[in-house]
């Protein structure tokens, strides 16, 4: 999340609560069309999901509280396809900046290794609840997981596994948002969740700005306007382009993910007709 969106968990403002004509946090709302009505779901979770807030690796235990929410959602009848991130292990783009040593394509690869390791992780903590789940790679290597292929991802989501979805698009130079809006878009789900450490889309760094506005809903065109950072500006027009709803989500506070998947308000919702409070 850049500029114009952090917020801490304790953020002292909640401004959703009190927006005119919005609902609160929690609350459904049928007019997203989704609601309850979401048949299917992609599920962004960045590297830092899987880690302790300000540590690097992976905590099981985080991972863990990943897993639980997910896997409550799931019982619900959603079909969840998870795309991981590896930002809590590497980041091609920060791996290779100033060293000269490593070419940028190489770093991307290694950032996209990182999402493997996360889909592992998640893997094993999901089953741990005793729910079926593939681990589908988008850069082949069988005997750790299975290839991705949308046919196949498909069925399984019918069949009612969480599928789990590492090494983003396989291409290096871009990032597992885009691989999400592209996944998204392909597995025809109804919404992109992007579950981040935030409460949502603000206007402007609430750390840094009191009077910072927490979004309930942006349309894209907002979001490119005020060059909000929500998800990679390629994901963003991905999502435009195809009419794909955003949903920007503080998966930290528990029980988020179960009802961003079951259509409550919580977050900002980015879509073609959204405004600004
Ligand atoms: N990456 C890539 N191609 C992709 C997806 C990811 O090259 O399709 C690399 C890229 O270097 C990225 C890293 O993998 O920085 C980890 O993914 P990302 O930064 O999206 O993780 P997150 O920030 O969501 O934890």
């Amino acid at each position: 999340m850049g500029a114009g969106n952090q917020a801490t968990d304790g953020s002292p403002q909640n401004p959703s609560q009190d927006r005119p004509g919005q609902p609160r946090p929690g609350e459904a709302d049928s007019s997203l069309g989704l609601g309850a009505g979401a048949k299917r779901v992609v599920l962004k979770i960045s590297g830092e999901g899987f880690v302790r807030q300000g540590e690097r690796g992976i905590s099981m235990d985080a991972v863990l509280h990943l897993a639980q929410q997910t896997y409550r959602a799931a019982q619900h009848g959603v079909q969840i396809a998870i795309v991981i991130g590896g930002g809590n292990i590497l980041r091609g783009a920060q791996f290779s900046a100033g060293n000269s040593c490593v070419h940028e394509a190489t770093a991307h690869y290694m950032g996209m290794l990182a999402t493997v390791m996360n889909g592992l992780a998640m893997q094993d903590a999901v089953e741990s609840l005793g729910c079926n789940t593939r681990l589908m790679t988008a850069i082949r290597m069988d005997g750790v997981a299975e290839p991705y292929i949308r046919r196949r991802a498909r069925r399984h989501l019918e069949k009612g596994r969480i599928i789990i979805l590492a090494s983003g698009t396989g291409s290096p130079f871009v990032t597992t948002d885009t691989a999400a809006a592209q996944r998204a878009l392909e597995l025809d789900a109804d919404i992109l969740l992007k579950a981040t450490r935030v409460d949502g889309v603000f206007s402007d760094d609430p750390e840094k700005n009191p009077h910072a506005v927490l979004y309930g809903e942006l349309s894209y065109d907002d979001v490119r306007r005020q060059n909000l950072r929500v998800m990679d500006h390629e994901a963003v027009t991905k999502c435009m382009e195809y009419d794909m709803p955003i949903l920007v989500f503080n998966f930290r506070k528990p029980g988020n993910i179960e009802r961003a998947v079951l259509g409550e308000r919580v977050g900002t919702l980015i879509r073609k007709t959204g405004s600004q409070p």
